[in-house]
């Protein structure tokens, strides 16, 4: 019988040192999967939604009943292939090849939207793969936290002399990554106030220990937040409300935050966001039975939230774009206001307003949706120079002292990198696990490689139980091409190049990564991405140490090339530094 909602018995994550699967590899990715969809991981599993609005590890149930049984049954000389969430065919490789390539929601360019995509995935014959639920490798919210970190720790040192203490950070979202975002500004020891509109989210945060506070009044919310920032504690607040309502509150009471950003999923207007002219159930109704009138309302409510940011940030707030897309969205909505012929008969922008109450506001102004930058070229590029980028790990065997063994290796094994030792202190104090105990921690080109052989001769040695997975997110150095997120404002303005990922999936295929991947839409949502993904597992065997060495230098090298060839010096010194400029041995 083909199931049709999450089985916890069923689909429980195998953990342990005894593989089911004929290979370290296949049973790698087998555990992958399953933690994915693990409830204490995913977000909504029952419709195989692990994050990021509707991304998903697998197209239907009864492709992962398949998936599952694939790989169980796959040789060490062949590759699973996944296309959208759904197998479609075994074939013959070699012993280094990847056992698993996957390609999730590809469409040919000028097919490339949601409208298009809805279809299809109506007929069953797509799936939206976001960045690391379709290719098995999220690890719940501390996935994104230590890039959260860093990024609101990059606008201390810009702003605040090097600490968040004494300001108060607004934001909206607390799904599976937005739920980083209070563990992330409270380690920077800020307050953090946060509109969820969805309860059981915010209770999720407080049970994973990401969030400290919940309320349900605004004002309340606003009140206490005000209050931590007198006394400089570090505290975060959820609150349960449309972020667009705690925007307005805020302008009418005056009260100008320090910084302010957004993780609702607005990437998806259907899926992902929730218009602030109705609640959250009637939005759950109207989504399946007015589709057309909900993205207009959604549209309508996501134009008012950027100029509700605009306005902050003409007050004063220091205002950024967290990956969501939501400054496009509200472009797209004006855009299609100027050339409706109703709206060309406007005379004034005052005129062309949303229903919103906005166009009191003397700070509004069209043409100014992408006036604030993303988060990547305002704080994150300096670090994908130096090929720095998410690198993360699990231990399969389940077992938490695994991690504890990687965490105490790391740490001893780059003492000069002071940044990653806060974090890896705070990591292991403050992150609680969801699923297979895992660790994350930005390293760059050269670091990586150097860990992950040293993960393999933990495993080689009998440190750890079983297996280490290493992995990284698809937001990375070289592996992804996404003008409004991380290759917004290019040096060389190749923001739109999409060869770079391309030639990232296709060198750790050749290198022997275990599974690879290669996505569309991710963050950003159906036209505005293409990235890659890589996992690869260290399982003590001497193949295993030829293919890390391998894959763990040419893919954050394909970073370093990747923006050298942009032209930034640093990763200039980079490609430099490690060897990777390939004109010195011509
Ligand atoms: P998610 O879908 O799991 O969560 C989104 C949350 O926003 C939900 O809890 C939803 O209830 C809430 N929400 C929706 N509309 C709202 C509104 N108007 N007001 C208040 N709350 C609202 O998504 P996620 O995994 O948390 O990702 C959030 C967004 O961030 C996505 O667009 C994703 O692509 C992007 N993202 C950014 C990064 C990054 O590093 N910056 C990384 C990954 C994802």
């Amino acid at each position: 019988m083909v199931q049709t909602t999450y089985d916890a018995i069923k689909y429980k994550t195998p953990t342990g040192s005894e593989k089911t699967c004929k290979g370290w590899i296949q049973e790698a990715a087998l555990r992958m999967l399953l933690n994915n969809l693990n409830p204490d991981v995913a977000e909504r599993p029952d419709d195989l939604i692990v994050y990021g609005g509707r991304g998903k590890a697998a197209r239907n149930f009864e492709a992962l009943d398949n998936i599952i049984a694939a790989l169980k049954v796959l040789e060490n000389d062949e590759s699973l292939l996944i296309q959208s969430g759904k197998p479609v065919g075994m074939l013959k490789t070699h012993k280094d090849a990847p056992r698993v390539l996957i390609s999730n929601s590809q469409l040919v360019p000028n097919w490339a939207n949601w409208k298009h995509f809805e279809e299809l995935e109506q007929k069953g014959l797509m799936m939206y793969g976001q960045m690391t639920a379709g290719s098995w490798i999220y690890i719940g919210s501390q996935g994104i936290v230590q890039g959260t970190y860093e990024t609101y720790a990059a606008l201390a040192d810009k702003h605040y002399n090097g600490s968040l203490k004494g300001t108060l950070n607004i934001t909206a979202g607390l799904g599976g990554m937005g739920g980083a975002q209070p563990l992330a500004i409270t380690m920077n020891e800020g307050v953090a106030l946060i509109a969820e509109v969805e309860e059981w989210r915010i209770d999720k945060r407080i049970e994973t220990k990401y969030l400290d506070e919940k309320y349900t009044n605004i004002d309340e919310a606003i009140d206490k937040a005000v209050r931590y920032k007198a006394e400089g504690v570090g505290k975060s607040i959820g609150v349960l409300c449309n972020a667009v309502h705690l925007l307005q509150r805020l302008i009418e009471r005056n009260i100008i935050p320090d910084t302010l950003t957004d993780q609702t999923s607005a990437h998806d207007p259907l899926i992902g966001y929730v218009p602030h002219t109705l609640t959250n159930e009637q939005a759950n109704i109207l989504r399946t039975q007015n589709p057309t009138e909900y993205l207009e309302r959604s549209y309508e409510s996501m134009y008012l939230h950027v100029q509700l940011m605009l306005q902050l940030m003409d007050k004063g707030a220091i205002t950024f774009d967290y990956g969501n897309n939501i400054r496009a969205r509200a472009k797209e909505f004006e855009d299609r206001k100027k050339t409706s012929p109703q709206e060309e008969k406007s005379e004034s922008p005052k005129e062309r307003q949303p229903s919103s109450g906005l166009s009191d506001s003397p700070s509004f102004r069209l043409n100014r949706c992408f006036d604030f930058p993303g988060f990547v070229p305002a704080y994150i590029r300096p670090l994908f120079c130096e090929g720095k980028g998410p690198f993360r790990w699990a231990a399969l065997s389940g077992d938490p002292n695994d991690i504890a063994v990687t965490d105490e290796l790391i740490m001893n094994m780059f003492p000069e990198n002071k940044g990653m030792i806060r974090w890896m202190k705070m990591a292991k104090e403050k992150i609680a696990f969801q699923g297979l105990p895992a660790r994350i921690c930005w390293l760059g080109q050269g670091e990586r490689e150097k860990a992950g052989l040293a993960f393999n001769e933990l495993v080689r040695t009998g440190k750890v139980k079983a297996p280490i997975v290493i992995g990284r997110d698809h937001l990375d150095t070289g592996s992804v091409a996404s003008p409004n997120r991380e290759t917004e404002s290019m040096l060389d303005g190749s923001d739109a190049v999409a060869d770079w990922p391309i030639l990232n999936a296709l060198v750790n295929t050749a290198g022997g990564a275990s599974w690879v991947s290669l996505h569309h839409g991710g963050g950003v949502g159906m036209g505005y991405s293409i990235h890659a993904g890589m996992v690869i597992v260290a399982d003590g065997t001497d193949d295993a140490e030829q293919r890390l060495k391998r894959v763990l230098r040419n893919d954050p090298g394909m970073g370093v090339i990747r923006h050298a060839d942009a032209g930034y010096d640093i990763a200039k010194e980079t490609l430099k530094a490690n060897d990777l400029d390939f004109r010195e041995r011509l």
